[in-house]
This record gives structure tokens, C-alpha cells and sequence, in this order.
């Protein structure tokens, strides 16, 4: 049994792994779970959360729910993120009573807030873009240098949500305004090309995998469509490991990061964020890589040695189905549609409703496999094709 020689050789036996977070992330995780004889108890809000259906336990809790968090410590092992809008000061108690956080509460403490993450990376010597915080504005000579600006509320932002790109003086005083006293950070605003985003893990005993790099496609700031890999020279390539590689080591992560760039016209590479968990530009992993960001996370938090990140297809494209409409409704028609599409993998999260914006599912088509794209496996028209095939079945419009 690779699992119980390798878990004893790290002197950790680990079988029950609690979860922060019960989304779909935490859903993902359930067949890594399985094949490495793992159980997953989960600290989620409501039962129709996707990860209650496959978890062993559920404590209903949200996730900054500490005393809850305390329960799942006292049956669990290891305790990770799914989530990480967390209450991290009184986590940190728990962590002083010995319960085991991967990765640690120091490893996270600097991420959880936007501005703390953009200064971090400042003192790391990462490239990121300029920034400032709302009390820091009036002291501020060069910022913001022009306009537009991106203002970003500091904690709890997600698909976009916190995140408005400022055009005007009157529009940023007016978008200040309505987010009254809530702490916010502010950006300048990179006219990139392109984004970019790479899952990275690292092991207990300080080895560290990378996956492919991977361009994402954001719309309204929210993640349509995912190509794996990202068509970059080797010297990006080198220039966003070695970032990767310099912060995991820094933070000494236990678990998988995702990390988010950004690519500009003359080849200049600027972090944008980091999330310390699983991803959204990592889920192409679970049908396109050797070892899927999810099962990463389980090697990495139960002392195993990492397992293989490379692509066992020449490439992947991966669409997020996102609620278009409010309703109930499992699209089972629609479902069926996109499952017929040669080499596609679509994933529903079960969640019982539709909201506009709402992450419901996605589809992952593998390329090489893909009999009629053998020719221009490597065609960015080719994987635009198919995002549209996609896009025009989800899509009522
Ligand atoms: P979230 O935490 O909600 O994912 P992000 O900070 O990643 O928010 O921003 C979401 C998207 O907004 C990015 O993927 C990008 O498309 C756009 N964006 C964010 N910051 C900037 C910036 N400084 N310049 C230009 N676009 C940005």
C-alpha cells in the first residue's frame, strides 16, 4: 500500500482530512480522497453544498466559524482550505493547542488580504503592480498615475466581486463612497495581453512540483476559459517558476497554490494574486495532468511525495459553466449536449440553483485526442473553437 509506507516513512499517519469549505473545490477532491483511502470531513454553511454529498462528515458551520473549525480539529488529522475567508486570530489558538493547519496559519497570514499579499510580494522583490491603500491615498504623490485604476476590497473578494476597474476621478470617489468603510486597496491598472496562471504544490519535506503554466480568459474580471498550456516563450516560462519557487519557499507552503499573472505586450510578467489552495485555472488538471491539482493537495498535506504534474495530453481547454439566469434547474439537456462534444469531460458541481454569475460546472475538451483537431493540436484558433462549441450550447444567447 503506497499510501500507508509513504505516510510512515513521514512519521504522519494521516486518514481523516478536515476541510475549510465545502464549495466545489472541496467536491473536487472526493475521488483523490478515495483512491489515496483518505476520509473527508467538511465545515461548510449549508447542506446543499456540493462537497456535503461526498464528505464522510459534515459540521454545518461557516467557514469562519472557529468553534466549528474546532470540532473538525478534534476528529481530523490535518485540517486544510478549501476557503480561505477565514477567522485566522482565532484559528491561530487552535493551532497553539497543536492542531496540524496545511498549509500553516503563517503560510496564509500574509495572502488573506489583498494589500498585505501586494506588499509581501513587494518585499520579496516579486513583480507586482503598483499599489496603495485608501488611507495611504492623500500621501500618495504618484498614485494613482492615471486613470483607470483598479480599486479591490482588500478581504473576501472572489470571481470578481470587490474588484472594480475606475475610469474617472468622480467614478472613484463615487465607488469609495458606496463602499463606505470597507477596506480597500488600490491598483494600477496593467494593460496586459494576456493573463496567465500556474498551480504549483509543495511537499512536507520541501520538494516542489509545477504544473504546466496556463493562459485564463477572464470576462466582467470573472474566469471563462482556461488553455493548457500557455503559449509563452521559455524565458517567461523560467522568470514564473522561479517566482513560484521563491514563494513557496518563503511562506515553506505545505499544499498547492494557484497563482495569477499577468503578461504584458513588451514580455513583462506582474503578479496579480495568490489563492492558497486549489484553483480554478487548475481544474484542466483533474482530466489533462498525471496527478490532479486536487489529489496534489492530499500528497502534499499528508506528507506523501508529490505526484507527477505533467500533461498527458498535448493540450486542454477548459470552460466554466456559469449561471446565466435564476432558477432551478439541473440543464440536463444541456448537459448531455456538451458531453457528446469528441474528448470533452464535463463536471457539475450540483449545486440546486442558478444565479447569474454562479459557478454551476465546467467542461474540459482534451486536445490531442480530439480526432479532428489532430492536425492543429496547437492552433489557438483551433481552442477557440472549441470555447465557442462549448460557450454556444451553455449559453441561450
Ligand atoms: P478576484 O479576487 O475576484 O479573482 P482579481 O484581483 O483576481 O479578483 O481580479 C479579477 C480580474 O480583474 C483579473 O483577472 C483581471 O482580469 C482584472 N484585474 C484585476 N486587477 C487588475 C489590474 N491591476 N489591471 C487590470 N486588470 C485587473
Amino acid at each position: 500500500m503506497v499510501f500507508q509506507n509513504s505516510v510512515a516513512s513521514s512519521q504522519t499517519l494521516v486518514r481523516r482530512v478536515g476541510v475549510i469549505g465545502g464549495g466545489q473545490l472541496a467536491w473536487m477532491m472526493a475521488e483523490a480522497a478515495e483512491k489515496l483511502g483518505l476520509e473527508l470531513w467538511v465545515q461548510t454553511p449549508s447542506h446543499t453544498d456540493p462537497a456535503v454529498a461526498i464528505a464522510t462528515q459534515t459540521i454545518l458551520a461557516p467557514v469562519d466559524d472557529a468553534i466549528a473549525t474546532a470540532q473538525l480539529a478534534e476528529q481530523c488529522d490535518v485540517i486544510t482550505f478549501e476557503n480561505e475567508f477565514v477567522d485566522l486570530p482565532a484559528l491561530t489558538h487552535l493551532a497553539q493547542q497543536g492542531t496540524c493547519f496545511r498549509p500553516s496559519l503563517d503560510a496564509l497570514r500574509p495572502l488573506l488580504d489583498k494589500y498585505d499579499q501586494r506588499t509581501l510580494m513587494e518585499s520579496l522583490g516579486l513583480p507586482t503592480p503598483s499599489f496603495t491603500i485608501q488611507e495611504l491615498l492623500p500621501y500618495a504623490d504618484s498614485f494613482p498615475p492615471s486613470f483607470p485604476v483598479v480599486l479591490k476590497t482588500r478581504r473576501h473578494g472572489y470571481d470578481g466581486q470587490g474588484t472594480f476597474i475606475v475610469r474617472t476621478p468622480a467614478e472613484l470617489n463615487e465607488t469609495l463612497a458606496q463602499l463606505a468603510s470597507v477596506p480597500v486597496l488600490l491598483e494600477k491598472f496593467v494593460p496586459f495581453e494576456r493573463e496567465l496562471a500556474v498551480m504549483a504544490a509543495r511537499s512536507l519535506n520541501g520538494e516542489i512540483a509545477i504544473y504546466p503554466i496556463v493562459e485564463t480568459q477572464q470576462e466582467n474580471q470573472v474566469c471563462r476559459r482556461v488553455i493548457a498550456p500557455a503559449k509563452i516563450n521559455p524565458e517567461i516560462t523560467t522568470e514564473i517558476e522561479t517566482i513560484v519557487r521563491t514563494l513557496l519557499t518563503h511562506l515553506q507552503v505545505i499544499g498547492i497554490f494557484g497563482i495569477e499573472f499577468f503578461l504584458t505586450k513588451d514580455g513583462t510578467v506582474l503578479i496579480n494574486e495568490i489563492a492558497p489552495r486549489t484553483h480554478n485555472s487548475g481544474h484542466y488538471t483533474l482530466d489533462a495532468c498525471a496527478t490532479s491539482q486536487f489529489e496534489q493537495q492530499l500528497r502534499a498535506i499528508c506528507g506523501l511525495p508529490l505526484g507527477n504534474a505533467a500533461m498527458t495530453t498535448a493540450g486542454a481547454v477548459m470552460v466554466n459553466l456559469l449561471g446565466y439566469e435564476q432558477s432551478v434547474s439541473d440543464y440536463a439537456a444541456k448537459r448531455q449536449a456538451l458531453a457528446a462534444i469528441p474528448h470533452a469531460h464535463v463536471h457539475w458541481y450540483g449545486k440546486m440553483e442558478s444565479r447569474p454569475g454562479r459557478k454551476l460546472g465546467h467542461v474540459t475538451v482534451l486536445l490531442d485526442e480530439a480526432a479532428t483537431l489532430q492536425d492543429q493540436a496547437n492552433d489557438s484558433v483551433a481552442r477557440s473553437a472549441i470555447a465557442h462549441q462549448i460557450e454556444s450550447i451553455w449559453y441561450p444567447y
